[in-house]
């Protein structure tokens, strides 16, 4: 039913029990579905009624929705869940994670289909609670923290080297204090030749009952590698992330091009293996030569920040193509950008499209043509197919899309049209996209 025949139907029911007309509020009608976590991939309807996913099914009744979209061709997938980003922004602060190197959420997470982020380590427990105020509670995506080790978060060298501010006990404190916001514990950036940071970081996520991130740093000149055989075979507990997988700065490959062993020993152990992608951080010739000896990242992640978005990785999307590029099945590249990294923080009710989950999800097109790759350093590594993001889903209400496939073409509409929404399936704000109420009135278009 189109939106303007609803509203006629509305306004000749004349009733409240017209609100229950159709069972569901938004149906995706023909796409083809990949839920890794449901062993879901197949043409399907999806029906979502009150924020929620209601039903998925190979036919689903269109009468029975209020509002139909087709997206025959295209693929839906749960939103995605990318664990690393960095979103402390807005405090002003200059060449500082909790500051200018951060960006904020909702400005690149729904026009990649990113629909749940976890920012990693910009707050510490000291500066938590302002980055809560600042962008958690203030943002559309869902916004989970690790919290660093280091009390003052990523404010710079100068605050992250200080062994001094990393205790255990009151970042475990803020963890608990936040649970279910606080997913982790992370520490990141730290030089010194010991383990200091991350048996701390340990010692922390221990108490909360939460994983522990580990950035290991880099190794150069004046600092010496740390054993990374010794942290991901000893130091590290099962359910603990590594990220930076494909670096190559902190020894995952060796001399000869092959993988460390400690990766393969990690991974018996249950440590946790994603890409923070970032500015720094994944580099071909390491990553093809690891991946080609069968180690595969159980998540991939992209470590947004504004130093990393408009170089090799641009976002969530264009890492999930460079792993199909690499030969990765799709099933296997959607699994790992939803229902593993939710899985990673314990965010068990995202990822998937079970009845009754939130009705998060990503419509996806894949592009075929000729696309190239490229890392950290420019190197460039060519593919045929591209991921790009149709439309995104938040809460069951369309919250971004490229081609307008929910809206109606402008001529079919009164002379004087302003809203074309319904605030059952709409999202969208500033567009002034829902239906008004009365003449006259309604949202700005901000
Ligand atoms: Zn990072």
């Amino acid at each position: 039913m189109k939106p303007l025949q609803a509203l006629v139907f509305l306004l000749l029911a004349g009733c409240a029990c017209a609100q229950q007309a159709e069972q569901y509020d938004l149906l995706l009608r023909g796409g083809h579905v990949i839920d890794p976590r449901n062993q879901i991939d197949a043409i399907r309807d999806v029906a979502i009624r009150r924020g929620k996913i209601a039903a998925v099914a190979a036919k689903i009744e269109p009468a029975a929705a209020f509002k139909v979209v087709d997206v025959e061709g295209l693929y839906v997938t749960p939103g995605l869940v990318d664990i690393h980003v960095h979103v402390f922004a807005g405090t002003g602060e200059r060449r500082s994670y909790a500051g200018d190197s951060s960006v904020y959420p909702d400005g690149f997470t729904f026009r990649s289909g990113v629909t749940a982020v976890a920012d990693a380590g910009c707050a510490g427990w000291r500066n938590f609670e302002e980055f809560k105020r600042l962008i958690i509670d203030r943002s559309r995506t869902r916004v989970f923290a690790f919290l660093n080790i280091v009390g003052h978060g990523m404010r710079g060298s100068r605050y992250e080297q200080d062994v001094n501010d990393m205790q255990p006990k009151p970042a475990a404190e803020m963890a608990l204090r936040y649970k279910g916001v606080i997913v982790g514990i992370k520490t990141a950036h730290y030089m010194g030749p010991d383990f200091t940071a991350v048996d701390r970081a340990v010692e922390a996520g221990t108490i909360a009952n939460i994983p522990v991130m580990v950035d290991f740093g880099r190794s150069n000149a004046r600092t010496p590698r740390k054993s990374l055989e010794e942290l991901l075979s000893k130091r590290l507990r099962p359910g603990d992330i590594y990220t930076h997988v494909y670096s190559g700065l902190r020894g995952e490959i060796d001399s000869s091009g092959h993988p460390n062993p400690g990766l393969f020993e990690g991974r018996k152990r249950g440590v946790i293996f994603d890409v923070g992608h970032g500015s720094g951080s994944f580099v071909w010739r390491v990553a093809v030569p690891i991946i080609q000896e069968g180690f595969l990242p159980d998540s991939l992640s992209t470590d947004l920040h504004a130093g990393s978005m408009n170089t090799g990785l641009k976002d969530l999307l264009n890492v999930m193509s460079k792993f199909l590029a690499l030969g990765l099945p799709l099933d296997q590249v959607v699994l790992r950008s939803t229902w593993n990294p939710a899985r990673e923080i314990h965010q068990e009710q995202l990822g998937h499209l079970s009845v009754g989950a939130p009705a998060d999800l990503a419509v996806l097109r894949l592009e075929q043509g000729e696309f190239g790759f490229i890392d950290v350093y420019g190197a460039r590594l060519r593919g045929s197919r591209r991921l790009s993001c149709e439309m995104t889903l938040r809460d069951g209400k369309i919250v971004y899309e490229l081609n307008g496939l929910s809206r109606p073409d402008w001529v079919s509409l009164p002379k004087n049209y302003r809203s074309t929404g319904s605030p059952r399936w709409d999202g969208i704000r500033g567009s002034g996209g829902f239906i008004r109420q009365e003449s006259g009135s309604g949202p700005a278009g901000d």
